[in-house]
């Protein structure tokens, strides 16, 4: 029986994550006050920010928050969360980035990392420094030779489209690999700059990268040519701030099932006490990775199985030990001072160039981002930085994307009408009172702005206004 109109319904929203935290929010301040909102987390903290990491300062700044994981956005990619932060009046700031490459060998080795190949500056906003290790001459052809290559991909991604999958028979569209094979990107190119860069974004390995549609990679780099990256100023802590504001939250509530009824959903979960307790809602939303929505729902078990995760681990330390061949090779260059940190404030570091030094065998990618005050963050460390030296690690879920995933996730979330035979899911999203929700559930690369777009999905469904589209 439906409930009368003054009697709310009750929402658990499983994860505090971006996605989980959104649509809290969203369904939360909706103006009809339909809903009562209960989030439900494992951790003992709400994770969007747990792992970030406080930057000291001996100033009258601020404290500056470094982000870990980085959660850096563009603009043209991000339309919905720049409007999102807009609403919510979070202050973020542009930050340019400057990426130096090195190559290591097969069996690379902690005493003799190589110096860096090259150094790009983000959106060519400056001239990068040239290794000073480098013959110039070498240098050079290197440098003709990575812009050649770069116009070349540029000028595919607006002209060459990528082959689409075939709704009527269920072939799956071009993976990244075919696409790169098909306009004949030279595959030093492709192995010493594009997988190194792609991956240090979706954090994963050249292997598991080229098996991504094209169409997401492509799609991003369209849409963020030539557009600026942003940073959160005080970190995404602001974010959550905001976002948690009147929401009841339970921490350390692990959910084990989820059992729909005809009507409303029964949940099982871990208490923080360790006892394993059920409650009744009348909907729940599973805002957490595809591997657990299906363990924890046997009906997602079938179409969530086959979308591809793999675990990351981000490291924030002292120890410059990977990038000194780098700071040498730049020695001269005033960019020092940046990676010192003896000239500037850390409020005012965090909004000048920022370096990333993307360490790359032909297998993976590490990625050093120096933060200021000398403290690095190290993603997929192929080098354990030394144990004394670090501050906090922490290993995160990241699904990844494949052809095939990607019209199993479309099946769940489209309109049934384009969805294709082979991959049509019987459930959708919202079927029997259980949503989903997260980076992944949307059609794009699983980056925040698929956090925002399945949160505001949801919110439509529920006919919940959203207020950053009501003047759109
Ligand atoms: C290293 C790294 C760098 C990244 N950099 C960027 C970037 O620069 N820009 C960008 O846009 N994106 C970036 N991303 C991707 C982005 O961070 C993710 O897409 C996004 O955080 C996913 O959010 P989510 O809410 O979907 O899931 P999550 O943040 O994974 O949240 C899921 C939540 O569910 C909780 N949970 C799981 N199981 C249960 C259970 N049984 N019961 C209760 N709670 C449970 C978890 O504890 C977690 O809090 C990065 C990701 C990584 C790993």
């Amino acid at each position: 029986m439906d409930k009368a109109p003054s009697q709310p319904r009750t929402v658990a929203v499983v994860g505090s994550g971006m996605a989980g935290l959104v649509t809290a929010h969203l369904l939360h301040q909706d103006s009809q006050r339909r809903f009562r909102v209960t989030v439900l987390e494992k951790n003992k903290q709400i994770s969007l920010s747990a792992e970030s990491i406080a930057i000291p300062s001996n100033e009258q700044d601020e404290p500056v928050w470094a982000d870990v994981p980085m959660r850096a956005f563009a603009g043209g990619f991000y339309h919905h969360l720049i409007r999102m932060y807009d609403y919510l009046g979070i202050n973020y700031h542009s930050q340019p980035f400057l990426f130096s490459f090195t190559r290591l060998p097969r069996h690379p080795q902690r005493e003799t990392i190589p110096s860096p190949r090259m150094i790009y500056a983000s959106n060519f906003h400056r001239l990068p420094p040239i290794p000073r290790t480098q013959d110039l001459v070498q240098w050079m052809l290197e440098a003709a030779f990575a812009l050649l290559c770069y116009f070349w991909f540029t000028i595919c991604v607006f002209l060459v489209t990528p082959v689409a999958e075939d709704l009527r028979t269920g072939s799956a569209g071009e993976s990244l690999d075919a696409y790169l094979r098909r306009i004949h990107l030279p595959q030093t190119y492709v192995t010493v700059y594009l997988l190194p860069l792609i991956s240090s974004v979706c954090t994963c390995s050249h292997e598991e990268l080229l098996q991504f549609p094209a169409s997401d990679v492509l799609d991003y780099k369209r849409r963020t040519h030539q557009q600026q990256h942003y940073v959160v100023s005080g970190g995404v802590r602001s974010v959550q701030d905001m976002l948690l504001q009147g929401l009841d939250v339970r921490l350390g509530v692990e959910l084990t099932s989820v059992s729909p009824q005809d009507t409303g959903v029964d949940i099982q979960y871990r208490a923080p006490d360790g006892r394993q307790q059920s409650e009744h809602f009348d909907l729940i939303v599973l805002a957490v990775s595809p591997d657990i929505a299906a363990s924890l729902y046997p009906r997602l078990n079938k179409p969530l199985s086959s979308i591809p995760t793999t675990t990351v681990e981000t490291v924030a330390h002292t120890d410059d030990f990977s990038i000194r061949p780098m700071l040498h090779a730049t020695a001269s260059s005033s960019l020092l001072s940046l990676s010192l940190g003896k000239k500037k404030s850390p409020a005012t570091q965090a909004r000048t160039t920022q370096r990333i030094h993307i360490l790359s065998t032909h297998l993976t990618t590490e990625s050093v981002h120096e933060q200021p005050n000398s403290i690095f963050v190290t993603t997929n460390p192929i080098f354990q930085p030394d144990q004394s030296k670090v501050i906090r690690s922490a290993r995160f879920t990241r699904v990844l994307r494949s052809p095939h995933s990607r019209m199993l996730v479309n099946s769940i979330f489209q309109d049934p009408l384009k969805r294709s035979s082979s991959t049509l899911q019987s459930w959708r999203s919202g079927d029997h009172g259980v949503y989903l929700a997260g980076g992944w559930c949307w059609d794009g690369m699983v980056l925040l702005e698929g956090c925002i777009v399945s949160a505001m999905r949801i919110a439509k469904d529920l006919e919940v206004c959203i207020p950053w589209q009501m003047e759109e």
